[in-house]
Formats: structure tokens, sequence, C-alpha cells
């Protein structure tokens, strides 16, 4: 047997049903692999490895496993170019953020992504305010800012973002 042959029997024949249940993953079905997205994917333009009609076909395959665990639906950059082109309306940006959504719950989160939400926890944004942005800031006649994270906290919190952020510090 070939390397990358699909065994029908590992395949999750529910898993496209999930994900039509995914708020941005409904019209999942309606893709006929006609290749436009994928041709006007900037992230495909540079890394080969990314392929949205590749991980549509997966999903509606049922492979769950690889589409779940691959890096391909976190390198999207939401960039819209593939969902304005479908013909079908397949929503394909919404439809990668539901498989991310779908990642998440089942506890699978990027290390990229992880390592943002730390830094966000830490400084209440992506990066540190320090005294040469606010020096920068007062010179273009604006409020000075401060790094705080409290109601970030509070958000992640709620959501359970939290935990992802441990699991990473455990993983270290
Ligand atoms: S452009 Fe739409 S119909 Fe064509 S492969 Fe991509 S998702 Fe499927
Ligand atoms: S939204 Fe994502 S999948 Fe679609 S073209 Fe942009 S980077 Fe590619």
């Amino acid at each position: 047997m070939g390397e990358g042959t699909i065994i029908v029997k590992e395949l999750d024949s529910g898993f496209k049903y999930r994900v039509t249940e995914e708020p941005g993953g409904e019209h999942l079905m309606r893709c006929y692999a006609c290749g436009t997205c994928t041709a006007s994917c900037p992230v495909r333009a540079i890394e080969e490895s990314f392929n949205p009609r590749k991980i549509i076909r997966m999903t509606i395959l049922g492979m769950k496993d690889e589409v779940l665990n691959s890096d391909f639906v976190w390198l999207c950059s939401t960039c819209y170019a593939c969902q304005e082109r479908c013909p079908q309306d397949v929503v394909i940006t919404e439809l990668m953020n539901a498989l991310k959504n779908i990642a998440v719950k089942e506890g699978i989160v990027h290390p990229g992504i992880a390592s943002q939400a730390q830094e966000i926890l830490k400084f209440g944004r992506v990066y540190e305010i320090d005294d040469f942005a606010n020096k920068k800031r007062e010179k273009l006649g604006l409020p000075s800012l401060k790094s705080d994270s409290k109601e970030v906290e509070t958000i992640f919190k709620s959501t359970g973002i939290d935990k992802y952020i441990a699991k990473l510090e455990e993983e270290k």
C-alpha cells in the first residue's frame, strides 16, 4: 500500500455533517472541486502544501484527524480571495474558521496561535506597549497606552482559552 493511501475504514463519515453544523461550514457539500479557490489563494502561491480544495475534499471524505492535526487550516490568512470567487458560494474563509473552531474544541491548537494568545494575556495586545511606543503616540497627539490584560484575562477564563495557554506552558 502506497504512502498516503486512504483507508476507508479509518475515515470518519460523520465529520462532514459536524462541519456543516458549525457556523461557516454550512455550504461545505456544495463544493464540486473546480479548484478556483486554490488558484486564487496567496498562501498557496508561496506554500505548495496549502491547498483549500484539498482540505475541502479531505473534510468531505472524512479525514478528520488529518484535517484537524495539519497546519493547513491555521495557515489561512483569511484574505477572502477564494470566497469571493467560489462559484458554489462555499464561503471558504468561514469554513477554515469552522475547522479551526472544531480543532480547538478537540483540544488541538496550533502552537503559533497559542503563543499569540500567550502574548495577549501578558500585555492585553499582541505586543508590549513600551516608552518608545508612547513617545511616538505623544508626538502624534495620541493618548498614552499601557499594557493592561485584566479584561483579556476575564475573556480568556470565560472562554477557556487560558487552559490552552497552560497546556502550552506544560509542553515547553
Ligand atoms: S472554488 Fe468552491 S467549488 Fe471550487 S473547489 Fe473551491 S470550494 Fe469547491
Ligand atoms: S481566505 Fe485563506 S484559503 Fe482563502 S484565499 Fe485567502 S488564505 Fe487562501
